[in-house]
């Protein structure tokens, strides 16, 4: 089996110990099968992205010793294989031109609630007519490019955490914004489910390794391999690390990126050691204190947790 894996984080803040541990798991992944471990930095979201935490991001991977095979690769550098990705479903049809107003968007949600219906886009713009565009367009309407989900369809996988995950196409939300601020000559700004897809192809992954909080999204993400003729990888959804009360850790819980870590003094094999036993076991339980190269020998799917993981500051003191 070849195996290509990848992290992918977005430098919108410091490495956050969640990103970290995903990490872990596709290093630990990628050396189990002597293959590869790409490093992709997402930072489509210029308003948000900033230099500092690329580098707090690389800097905190290579203090962890999760050194990368390929890359850093950056989204901001890669908008023209984009542009021309989305240009392909555009003209096999499979995505188009919508040019709903926010007022017309939240119209057409309230009349939803009304209705106790979920809220999803209905889909009003698929069949434009070129007048219709026109007349959008002279009224000075932005467009987006929203990316054609049928009713439908079911989309299963077979998740290396979760065993088998069922989605109907109906619980999607409608057809899905893949660019926004387009026009009727430009493709505008992609979005994360587009780009994530097409750089998952470009770059070979063969799986996609990270938080349980993606679930939502790997649906979506497969209708678009589909709809750009690749194969679907293994997709494995970890579970998140938790905070005291059973939510997800965030920064509101104090100390979550491993640059403050790393400022109170843990040590780097200590933190990884603990990162890697919060939500996998190795084969022998007794076993509580490894390195990264003896876990990577034992580390297999099989022994990753379902369930949330919580974050237990005594534990890791401990190792
Ligand atoms: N940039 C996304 C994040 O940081 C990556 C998600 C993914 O791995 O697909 O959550």
């Amino acid at each position: 089996m070849t195996v290509r894996v990848r992290i992918a984080p977005s430098p919108t803040g410091s490495l956050h110990i969640g990103t970290a541990r995903t990490a872990v798991f596709n290093w630990l992944f990628a050396r189990h099968h002597g293959g590869t471990f790409v490093l992709r930095i997402e930072d489509t979201d210029l308003e948000r992205s900033k230099p500092e935490f690329t580098e707090n991001i690389m800097a905190g991977l290579q203090w962890l010793g999760l050194n990368w095979d390929e890359g850093p690769f950056f989204q901001s550098q890669r908008l023209e294989l984009y542009g021309q990705k989305i240009q392909e479903l555009l003209d096999k049809g499979l995505a188009y031109r919508a040019y709903d107003t926010p007022e017309e968007l939240d119209a057409m949600r309230e009349a939803q609630k009304a209705n106790s219906e979920a809220p999803r886009y209905d889909n009003r713009h698929r069949d434009l007519t070129a007048e219709q565009q026109a007349d959008y367009e002279a009224e000075g309407r932005t467009a987006v490019i929203r990316f054609k989900i049928e009713g439908d369809r079911e989309i299963t996988w077979n998740d290396l955490v979760r065993d088998t995950i069922t989605w109907k196409g109906q619980d999607l939300g409608g057809d899905m914004v893949i660019a926004r601020a387009a026009s009727a000559t430009s493709i505008g700004q992609p979005l994360y489910n587009f780009v994530v897809v097409v750089d998952d192809i470009d770059m070979a992954i063969s799986h996609v390794i990270r938080g349980e909080d993606h679930i939502g999204n790997t649906p979506k993400q497969i209708l678009l391999y589909e709809a750009l003729g690749a194969t679907v990888p293994e997709f494995g959804h970890t579970p998140l690390i938790l905070n005291e009360q059973g939510a997800k850790l965030s920064k509101r819980d104090g100390v979550t990126s491993i640059s403050d870590f790393q400022k109170m003094g843990y040590v780097a094999p200590g933190l990884v050691n603990y990162m890697t036993l919060l939500g996998w076991s190795p084969p022998d339980s007794t076993q509580e204190i490894f390195t990264l190269e003896e876990a990577a020998k034992n580390f297999s799917f099989d022994r990753v947790n379902k369930a949330g993981a919580k974050f237990d500051w005594d534990k890791l003191n401990w190792l």
